[in-house]
């Protein structure tokens, strides 16, 4: 009997982002990421969401360490929280690691967390594992598989990938090491990123991108040329810089993270840019429109960005108009698409030119799609597969494309956030449930609940009513008010009737009830609040929350 291996999925099965996964053998456990997701319309104030940290911190002392497969906030932006309370150290590329650093940084936890890089190919130990790090094509250089060489045999994870077979750097998915191991020690769990997996064909090659920048750059010569994608696509980066270059013109970047990432890439040697070809945002003024090229943050049309105040004219750089260009080379990822339309209507409404991806060709995808797939699966060909990196109808699509290929359903587990399952002699069976809920973090902290989740829901829908009572509790005598002071119900300036209105029938609700009977506060609180919320609906049919307030004078 060889010891098992127990795998806790704590995101990223159910939803795009906050991708966290534990491998466990010998009572030791290595991390494979520990991503953010970006809150959806509905999470009033969130600003992001973090796995659930509660089985991490029961285990808190067996953790060795965390595998970042690649540079992505969905696969590292969890750690500069997680690392507040545990510590341990990150393995990753030179360049997942330079972007993954950031947030740390900003944390201050960077001095004590051991940041150690490792190369295409490589295998090292970390705690009972003996990890590979597998090359793989993405929308970020420098990405990895990564393969688990344990006793239950290969577990091969993906990480996020596609099959680019002409990528910008020419580092391809290492098909043919993924071959090897499937001939030698046979994969024996597959886990695979299922973001596409409900796209057909094959996605398009990061470079074919690149020849359309080339033409929309020479078909808008004598307009200033503004790009946006995100920060951390360095290849695609460097296709519109190149671009640019070809055309002329001068590059500026424009927005934080744009800014810094570009100054990290080209330190590594990752990105290519000739110095004279580089201006600072403040200088781009002094430079003939026609020849520059900004490089922008914001494809998300996240409100406080550069291009979102370029589209409200709140940019402190550039004032845009009918002689510019916006290239949105991007695609929003779920939950963003009303934040870039608003971000594109204000461009058009100032008479910029924008070309996105609904228009050009002007963005190609970082996960594999349909075909792809298959053709993964066909190499690697694993005893067990479980899809992973989805919303729940990708991971049923990908677990639908592994029978096409000829795997056997029991073979084939969907599993879900929160699953824990083990890899045994006997094969992959389910193991245990663990808390695996959503961290809702505003601000720096985490503490956002359900419940408060729920209140903020029903503020920003029906409002809030406010009733201010003081009476004395052994006559049943009203001192002052009731008051009823609200924000959301009805507008008070205008709505003074029926709020007096309001506030009698709560006065009689009160009379009635000492007329009944003995009474203390609490029921009268709660008196109150019926009597306010059944005027409220029965005149308004609206539902605010309603608070009582009654003290005792
Ligand atoms: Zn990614
Ligand atoms: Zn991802």
């Amino acid at each position: 009997m060889s010891p098992p291996v127990t795998i806790t999925f704590l995101g990223g099965l159910g939803e795009i982002g906050r991708n966290c996964a534990a491998f466990e053998l010998d009572g030791r456990i290595v991390l494979l990421d520990c991503g953010l997701m970006f809150p959806d319309a509905d999470m009033l104030g969130i600003d992001l969401v973090l796995p659930d940290f509660t089985w991490l911190r029961e285990h808190a002392d067996q953790i060795e360490g965390c595998i970042v497969t690649h540079g992505h906030e969905d696969h590292h932006g969890g750690l500069s929280f997680l690392l507040r309370e545990l510590s341990f150290p990150l393995y990753g590329s030179a360049l997942t690691l330079g972007l993954a650093r950031n947030r740390i940084d900003e944390a201050g936890l960077i001095d004590r967390t051991d940041l150690i890089e490792v190369t295409d190919g490589e295998r090292r130990r970390i705690g009972p594992f003996d990890v590979e790090f597998i090359p793989v094509t993405h929308s970020v250089p420098h990405g990895f598989a990564t393969a688990f060489h344990t006793p239950q045999g290969v577990i091969l994870h993906t990480g996020d990938f596609k099959l680019d077979l002409t990528p910008v750097d020419g580092r391809l998915t290492d098909l043919a090491r993924i071959g090897a191991l499937s001939d030698q020690q046979g994969v024996r769990l597959l886990l695979a990123d299922s973001t596409n997996a409900d796209e057909k064909g094959y996605s398009r090659s990061e470079t074919t991108v690149g020849a359309v920048l080339r033409d929309l750059f020479a078909s808008h010569a004598g307009k200033r040329i503004i790009t946006t994608c995100f920060a951390s696509h360095v290849h695609r980066v460097q296709q519109i810089a190149d671009a640019a270059v070809a055309e002329g013109r001068t590059i500026a970047t424009m927005g934080m993270s744009m800014k810094k990432n570009v100054r990290l890439a080209r330190q590594m040697g990752l990105l290519h840019i000739p110095d004279h070809r580089l201006v600072d945002i403040e200088d781009v003024g002094e430079l003939d429109p026609a020849e520059v090229c900004i490089i922008s943050t914001g494809s998300q049309g996240e409100p406080m960005s550069a291009l979102a105040l370029m589209a409200a004219d709140e940019n402190r750089w550039i004032k845009v108009g009918s002689g510019d260009v916006v290239i949105m080379s991007s695609h929003p990822i779920p939950g963003n698409e009303s934040n870039v339309s608003k971000v594109i209507d204000g461009l058009v409404r100032v008479g910029v030119e924008v070309v996105h991806s609904g228009i050009e060709d002007v963005h190609a995808t970082g996960h594999a799609k349909q075909e792809e797939l298959k053709t993964f699966h066909s190499i690697a060909r694993p005893e067990w597969f479980v899809p992973v990196h989805g919303e729940y109808r990708h991971l049923v699509a990908h677990a639908r494309i592994a029978h096409q290929m000829g795997m056997a359903a029991e073979r084939v587990l969907v599993c879900e956030d929160g699953d824990q399952l083990q890899l045994t002699d006997d094969g992959l069976v389910p193991h245990a449930r663990v808390p695996a809920g959503y961290l809702y973090v505003d601000g720096i902290v985490g503490d956002v609940g359900q419940g408060v989740l729920r209140d903020r829901r029903v503020l920003a829908e029906e409002g809030v009513v406010v009733v201010v009572v003081a009476v004395d509790i052994s006559t049943g005598a009203i001192i002052t008010g009731p008051e009823v002071i609200t924000r959301g119900w009805v507008y008070e300036d205008e709505a003074a009737e029926i709020i007096d209105q309001c506030e009698a029938a709560v006065a009689d609700a009160i009379k009635d009830a000492f007329a009944r009977d003995a009474i203390d506060l609490e029921s009268l609180q709660r008196f109150v609040r019926r009597a306010a919320g059944k005027f409220v609906n029965e005149q308004t049919r609206r539902r605010p929350m309603i608070v009582p307030v009654v003290m005792e004078a």
